[in-house]
């Protein structure tokens, strides 16, 4: 009776279209489905731009040269308000994806469309949940272009072998006193070069160790670490610590109703998803590369197809 009562004051809308996320990929998708003439909704509850927006300087993005992210994701996000998309800063709270009027709830609106497009990307991965979250805005941080300013002249560590752990060591080590990345074995994700590379900067680099505990009074002092090798636990004194082990999909809303992964990203063939009209793009879906151009080749996939499915009806 109280949900029933409570939908009622829900606003209900309808849409041609409704996009979660406002990253590149369903950035594109609106003023690609904009230009084919449909009537769009993009929900983005936090920020538009996504990853992009944190991202300390794209340089593999053709057409803008080197920018900084947050300018590119202002950017887009003056792209998608210019196209007329109607925008709701809001996240999707539910979602009725089977039959042929799609539902997607949000805090204050009931929204209906004969296509869903899925765009709402990744999320940092949290390697010790229980360990981490005392010491969130306390020393440890997903985001060392947000934060690393706070830790001018002071000692850090960065955790993660790959791309993202890499750029987040050379950043700060612009920023902080000392950088030591830590990776739990001693193969990294990325090429030589880039290993020389933030050698060179200064960041020392750590392979075989994995993070035991994380320790501090009212803020992070210092973290301890487990060689893989010997067993041995050692102290390393870092007032921050930056968490880079890659990224999980933001699928809760749809696990049980789209066919996922092992590692719960939506299996999609050409952003298809297994259900008629809902599709899926940007990083949120199994491809072999995640990257700007990637998610925004996505959106104007998922744009064509939901233009080329709402044709047909
Ligand atoms: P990633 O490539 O998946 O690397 C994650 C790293 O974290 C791996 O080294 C992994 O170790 C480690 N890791 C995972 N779980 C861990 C745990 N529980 N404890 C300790 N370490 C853990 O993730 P990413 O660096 O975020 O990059 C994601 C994708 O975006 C990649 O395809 C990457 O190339 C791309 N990317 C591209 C750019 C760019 O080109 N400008 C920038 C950033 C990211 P193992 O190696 O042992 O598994």
């Amino acid at each position: 009776m109280f949900i029933l009562l409570y939908n009622l004051y829900m606003e209900r809308l309808n849409f041609d279209a409704i996009i979660i996320g406002g990253g590149p990929a369903g950035i594109t998708a609106g003023i690609y489905l904009k230009r084919a003439g449909k009537n769009v909704a993009i929900l983005e509850g936090e920020m538009f731009g996504g990853q992009v927006a944190t991202t300390s300087l794209v340089e593999n993005y053709p057409g803008v040269g080197k920018i900084d992210g947050s300018s590119l994701a202002l950017n887009m996000m003056a792209d998608i308000k210019q196209s007329g998309a109607t925008i709701i800063y809001e996240n999707a709270t539910k979602l009725h994806l089977e039959g042929e009027i799609k539902q997607v709830e949000t805090k204050n609106y009931i929204l209906e469309a004969k296509t869903v497009i899925l765009a709402m990307g990744v999320r940092p991965r949290q390697i010790n949940s229980e360990l981490e979250k005392k010491f969130i805005g306390k020393g440890v941080s997903y985001c060392a272009t947000c934060d690393g300013a706070l830790y001018k002249n002071k000692d850090v560590a960065v955790i993660g072998g790959g791309n993202s752990a890499f750029i987040d060591a050379k950043y700060l080590s612009g920023v902080a006193k000392s950088v030591t990345l830590v990776h739990r074995s001693e193969k990294y994700r990325v090429s030589e070069n880039v290993v020389e590379e933030t050698k060179n900067l200064g960041v020392k680099l750590l392979p075989n160790y994995v993070l035991t505990n994380l320790v501090g009074e009212n803020h992070l002092e210092k973290v301890v670490l487990k060689n893989t090798i010997s067993g041995k636990e050692e102290e390393l004194e870092v007032s921050g610590l930056f968490i880079a082990a890659g990224r999980v999909p933001n699928t809760e809303l749809v696990a049980g109703v789209l066919n996922l992964d092992d590692n719960g990203f939506i299996i999609s063939q050409d952003c298809k998803t297994n259900i008629d009209g809902v599709f899926a793009c940007g990083d949120i879906r199994t491809k072999e590369l995640r990257q700007i151009v990637t998610a925004t080749s996505d959106g104007a996939i998922c744009a064509t197809l939901a233009t080329f499915y709402l044709n047909r009806r």
